[in-house]
């Protein structure tokens, strides 16, 4: 099999899976008891805590370990709104950009429909890129929390994020004057960009930022949400002191662990990382030109993509098809997100950049990772344009 789709998820590497498996077995302690073996697990938390701090320029007291990003993201919108509306005694203003990943959405929706949230979805431009001025513009006297994610899942766009976060301090010095004292929080959802992209919690000027460590060689089913000093949320799980009272319930030892060790592979490895895929992406991208109508999706620039994401359009024929075509050769692919795969919905990401329904329904996300070489984008190649010939040939759309 040759697989495509690393922005779907990863294996968990050699290395993540050695530091790991002692926390099943031998070393099986629960965190919160005062016994040796109780000691052992906890001090691999606060090991791990300060590991997962360090690529983010964080100090390891603002990391809180989830499930993954879904859950930071929900935390975070649903934890900010519920301490602003505390504040406000009425219902806060929410800001999200219109492609982010569902979790945000749905939790943004759920806001909306279950407390009267009032949420504003920026726009994306034909590149699928927020304007920082758009959300300079859509603030208001009670936003409560913009969240805006670093890089897109669908098409690679890398977010002007350090740009929002100084939009973000400008509002909050303007509140300070005007005696509001309502706190104005920057989430982003880094899921996509953290092994690429140095990040630094500081330089971006965020308050908050969510990572999943299956999307870089960790585990699926743990996550962290990075919590700036002094950001007030409400906890949204009760239960237990476990994460300074912040999120209860027994804390997945060996994941966290795992979690830490591939974030410390993902960081260490960075560059060269980043390197390898941008030029395996490069050569997908110039080979892709070779099959007529496949349009690139997302920023021309390519410093504005994240190396391992190139999407297209191929026009008349449906995404579907071709990824039901590309198994079929035992090539893994994805139609923009897992999630929306198999709804047949276009994705809501190509609509906001200003595609048609019947365009949008054309995208496939090729996704790089260290497992990929040269000659599987060949043998893509080999395969790809004869499933899209085939395909149009079928199309009732000419
Ligand atoms: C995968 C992904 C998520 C969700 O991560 P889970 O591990 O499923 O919770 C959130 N945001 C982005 C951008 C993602 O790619």
């Amino acid at each position: 099999m040759i697989y495509l789709d690393n922005a779907a998820t990863t294996p968990v590497s050699d290395e993540v899976l050695d530091a790991m498996m002692p926390f099943f077995s031998e070393k099986f302690g629960n965190p919160s008891s005062i016994y040796a073996l109780g000691r052992e697990a906890k001090d691999a938390v606060n090991e791990s805590r300060e590991t997962v701090a360090k690529p983010l320029g964080a100090s390891p007291s603002e990391i809180i370990f989830t499930s993954g990003a879904t859950e930071s993201n929900n935390l975070a919108l649903k934890g900010v709104c519920q301490s602003a509306a505390n504040i406000l005694r009425s219902t806060p203003h929410v800001i999200v950009s219109s492609i982010e990943h569902h979790c945000v959405l749905d939790s943004a929706k759920y806001l909306t429909k279950s407390y009267g949230v009032d949420v504003t979805y920026l726009p994306v431009n034909e590149e699928g890129l927020v304007d920082p001025q758009d959300v300079a513009d859509a603030i208001r006297e009670n936003t409560a929390l913009i969240s805006v994610m670093y890089g897109n899942n669908e098409t690679g766009s890398i977010e002007p994020i350090a740009e929002i976060g100084k939009v973000v301090a400008a509002a909050r010095e303007a509140r300070k004057k005007s005696e509001n004292v309502l706190p104005i929080v920057f989430h982003t959802d880094a899921v996509q960009a953290f092994q690429y992209i140095d990040i630094d919690v500081d330089k971006l000027g965020v308050d908050m930022l969510s990572l999943t460590a299956h999307k870089f060689y960790g585990p699926k089913g743990v996550g962290l949400l990075y919590v700036r000093k002094g950001t007030k949320f409400s906890p949204q799980q009760q239960g237990g002191a476990q994460e300074r009272n912040l999120r209860a319930g027994t804390e997945n030892v060996p994941y966290i662990v795992g979690m830490a060790k591939a974030m410390q592979l993902a960081a260490e490895h960075r560059a060269e990382a980043a390197n390898k895929i941008t030029e395996l992406r490069d050569y997908l991208i110039e080979r892709m030109k070779e099959i007529p109508d496949a349009d690139l999706i997302g920023p021309k620039d390519p410093e504005k993509r994240l190396p391992h994401i190139a999407s297209f359009l191929f026009k008349r024929i449906e995404g579907e098809s071709i990824l039901i075509n590309l198994d079929l050769v035992g090539i893994a692919a994805s139609s923009g997100s897992a999630c929306t795969s198999g709804s047949l919905e276009p994705s809501h990401v190509t609509k906001a950049m200003g595609y048609g329904d019947m365009e949008a329904h054309g995208a496939t996300r090729f996704s790089l990772g260290k497992m990929n070489t040269k000659t599987d984008i060949d043998e893509l190649m080999k395969h790809l344009p004869v499933i899209v010939a085939k395909l149009r040939a079928m199309s009732p759309i000419k």
